[in-house]
This record gives structure tokens, sequence and C-alpha cells, in this order.
């Protein structure tokens, strides 16, 4: 497994994977690797020719210098994990080569990016944006892979692929839970035992609102109070949204009634268990009842 710090090194490798024609995977990562990263990187591995993870804490989508600073970072197991999955290449991006000094561009993706985590972390979808297309451009992979975990991020980097002409097919794939239902997260680590004990209400709160919906309630009023329920019920759980948004715009429902169309309803929560933030989501779709399912990406098949 090669270790590389500098993006022309990985330029030069990735082309010529390409010139040999080895399909290459690329899979994008903050770091802290778990589990969600590792199905990724799985698939990716089945999928394609040569895998290549990139790890790099990106401080420019992080709004608060605190959670930047805590997040869980430990890259010999990180390193030790992506040797375990076959990984070909780590790249470990660097600031001084992201955001050098005087760096001035930005990628911005309009409408999608206003609701859920958007509203109320200004400038995250913008760095986020900004250092994917870095990326993509870097290593020009053949796919891409993301999670839906991370739904609204997905749609996004969906719409700029699309919108941008990026030459890459972007593969989205479910949310891997652990067995009481949370969602897998690298900041699930600082979480206190009794947290993590009452965190699972995050998966509760979803499932039950899912189960509601396919019963037949359609008001979205309805769907908000049986997730808020649920999380208000967990000790120490502060909600910052529940959302119930049509998933193709992340938009609300007119007159507030939920109208399941072709590419079905997002349910989406964010709340906090003492200093931690926690995201997750559900999709119903008429197709696939309560479930995660892999999107029609915009980006590629
Ligand atoms: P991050 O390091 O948090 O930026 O995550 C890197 C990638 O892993 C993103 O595409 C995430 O959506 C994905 N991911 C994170 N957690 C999970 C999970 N529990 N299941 C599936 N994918 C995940």
């Amino acid at each position: 497994m090669k270790i590389l710090k500098h993006s022309a090194e990985v330029g030069q490798w990735c082309e010529a994977y390409r010139k040999a024609s080895l399909g290459l995977g690329f899979v994008p990562t903050l770091g802290g690797l778990h589990e969600g990263h590792l199905s990724l990187v799985r698939q990716a591995r089945l999928e394609c020719d040569r895998v290549l993870v990139s790890i790099y804490l990106n401080p420019s989508q992080f709004d608060s210098a605190a959670d930047l600073e805590e997040y869980p970072a430990d890259l010999e197991a990180d390193l030790e994990a992506c040797r375990q999955a076959g990984v070909d290449i780590v790249f470990l991006g660097e600031q001084a080569e992201f955001l050098p000094e005087g760096f001035q561009s930005r990628v911005f993706v309009e409408k999608l990016t206003e609701s859920l985590c958007g509203a109320g972390r200004p400038g995250h979808f913008r760095g986020v944006c900004t250092v994917v297309t870095q990326l993509l451009h870097v290593v020009r992979p053949l796919r891409a892979y993301f999670g839906l975990k991370d739904f609204q991020q997905a749609k996004i980097i969906s719409r700029m692929v699309a919108d941008l002409f990026f030459d890459v097919e972007l593969r989205l794939l479910p949310t891997v839970r652990s067995d009481d239902g949370l969602a897998i997260s690298s900041r699930n680590r600082r979480l206190s035992t009794a947290e993590r004990k009452e965190a699972v209400a995050i998966g509760e709160a979803l499932q039950e609102a899912g189960e509601l919906l396919a019963g037949g309630e359609t008001r979205v009023a309805a769907l908000k109070e049986q997730m808020t329920g649920v999380l208000e019920k967990a000790a120490g759980c502060r909600v910052e949204y529940v959302e119930v948004l049509a998933a193709s715009s992340l938009e609300e429902f007119p007159g507030g009634e939920v109208s399941v169309s072709a590419e079905g309803v997002l349910l989406a929560v964010a709340a906090w268990f003492g200093e931690v933030r926690l995201i997750d989501n559900i999709l119903f779709s008429p197709v696939s009842e309560v479930n995660e399912v892999n999107l029609e990406t915009q980006g590629g098949s």
C-alpha cells in the first residue's frame, strides 16, 4: 500500500492506472475510519481494479474550531484498516496543498444546501464541495464512493458532478448501523457510555416515523411529532432538527402533506448528545418501503 502526501505524486499514479486501463475507485474521508467507511472501500474493491482512499481533515468544512480540534483521528489505525481492506493508495491530504496561502476559489451548490445541515452550518457544504472538487481533479477516478448516511452531502455532490460535467460515476451506498440501530460515525467515539446508550433514540425515532409513514400517515407535522417525541425521551438529547422533505429536492412538501413520489421521502434528524452532534436519516420510497436505497445518481449510472 502506497502512502502519499503530495497531489502531484498521487496524480502520477492515477494517470499510470488510467494508461494501463485499470479502473480506479476513490473513497474520500476525513479519517477516523470505521465500518461505514470500510463498507465503501469494500464495494470499491469489488467494483474497481485499484482503490484509493483519501484522508484529509478538511478544516473548511468545520464551522467550529472545537469540533475540528476534537475530531477523532488515529492515523496508524486508519492506515492499518486500509491495509486490511486491500487499499492500493492512501492519500494523506495536507492543508498546505488544499488551502494554501492566497487560496480564493470555492465551489458552491445553491438550493440543495439551504435545508437540513446547510441551514445550521453555514459554509459547511461549500467547504465539502470545494475539497471534493480538488480531490476529484487530482485523482480523476472512474468511480467515487459516498455514503447515504450523509444524504444531503450525497445529493449535493451528485448535483455538482452533473452540473459541472465531472467525468466520474458516483456510487451512493447505504448507511451502516450498529446492532442497536445507531448509524456508525467517527463522532460516536466521543460519546460517553451513557450518551452512547441514549443515542439509539435517533435510529428509533426515524424507524418509528418511517413505520407511521408506511402505515399511511401523510401529515408532516404528525411525522415530526413522532420523531421529536422519541428524541425528547432520551436523556440529555438536544434536537437540532427533525425534517420530512422531498428526497429529490430536499424541500418541504407543499401544504404539509407528504406525497410519496418516485424518489421518495427523506426523514432526517440532527441531534446533540452532550458536545457531540449526530445526524441520521432514512429514505422512504414507494419502491423500497422503509429503507435506504441506492439512489439513482445524477453523475453516472
Ligand atoms: P467522513 O469521513 O465522515 O467524511 O465520511 C466519508 C464517507 O463515508 C462519506 O461519504 C460518508 O457518507 C461515508 N460514511 C460515514 N459513515 C457512514 C456509515 N455509517 N455508513 C455508510 N457510509 C458512511
